[in-house]
C-alpha cells in the first residue's frame, strides 16, 4: 500500500540529537488522525499476516505504535525498556552504538516460550536495536516472526542486521 501521506508526514530535523545526524520526525504523523490511523492499521494487518500472538514495543517510539497496533489486534503488549525503568525482573541485552554501547530489557514473565511475537518500532537504521530485542525475546523461548517499523533507512542496511527475519516497513528513505 502507498504511504505518501505518512512519508510527506515525516519531518527531517538536521543535527539531532548530534552534528551530523538526520533524525526523522514522527510526530506530525501521530497529529494527523487519518495517517496515524493508516500507519496503526497497516501495521495491525502484518501482525495478523504473520499471526502474532504479542506485539514487543521498543522505546519509546515503538511504545506509542505498538501499543496501538496490540489494542487494535486485541494481543498483549509487552514493553521492552532502556536499562533500569523496568520494576520486576528483568533480561537486559547490549549493542553497539557508533560510540560506545547501549542497552534495553525486558520482563523475564513477558512471554512464554512459543509465543508468537512481533516487534515494533518507529525506524529501522542500524538493526541494532531491533536485533537486540529479537534476542531479548528468544531468550524468553519465544517465537519472533516478524518486525515492523514505519521509517526504513535503507542506506543504513539494517535489514541485512536482521538476517533472516521478516521485517515490513511502511516508509523508506534511501
Ligand atoms: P538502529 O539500532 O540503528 O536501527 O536505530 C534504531 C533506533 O534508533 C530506533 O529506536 C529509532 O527510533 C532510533 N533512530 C536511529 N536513527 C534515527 C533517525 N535518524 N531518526 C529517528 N530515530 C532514529
Amino acid at each position: 500500500m502507498e504511504h505518501s501521506l505518512t512519508q510527506s508526514l515525516i519531518r527531517d530535523i538536521p543535527d539531532f540529537p548530534k552534528p551530523g545526524i538526520v533524525f526523522k520526525d514522527i510526530t506530525p504523523v501521530l497529529a494527523h488522525p487519518d495517517a496515524f490511523r493508516r500507519v496503526v492499521g497497516d501495521m495491525a494487518s502484518y501482525a495478523r499476516e504473520v499471526q502474532a500472538e504479542a506485539v514487543a514495543g521498543i522505546e519509546s517510539r515503538g511504545f506509542i505504535f505498538g501499543a496501538a497496533v496490540a489494542l487494535e489486534c486485541k494481543l498483549p503488549f509487552v514493553p521492552i525498556r532502556k536499562p533500569g525503568k523496568l520494576p520486576y525482573k528483568t533480561i537486559r541485552e547490549e549493542y553497539e552504538l557508533e560510540y560506545g554501547v547501549n542497552a534495553i530489557e525486558m520482563h523475564t514473565d513477558a512471554l512464554k516460550a512459543g509465543q508468537r511475537v512481533v516487534v515494533v518500532d518507529d525506524l529501522l537504521a542500524t538493526g541494532g536495536t531491533a536485533a537486540a530485542a529479537i534476542r531479548l525475546v528468544r531468550r524468553l523461548g519465544a517465537d519472533v516472526v516478524g518486525a515492523v517499523f514505519v521509517v526504513e533507512l535503507g542506506f543504513l542496511r539494517g535489514r541485512a542486521a536482521l538476517k533472516d527475519m521478516p521485517v515490513r516497513c511502511l516508509v523508506r528513505f534511501d
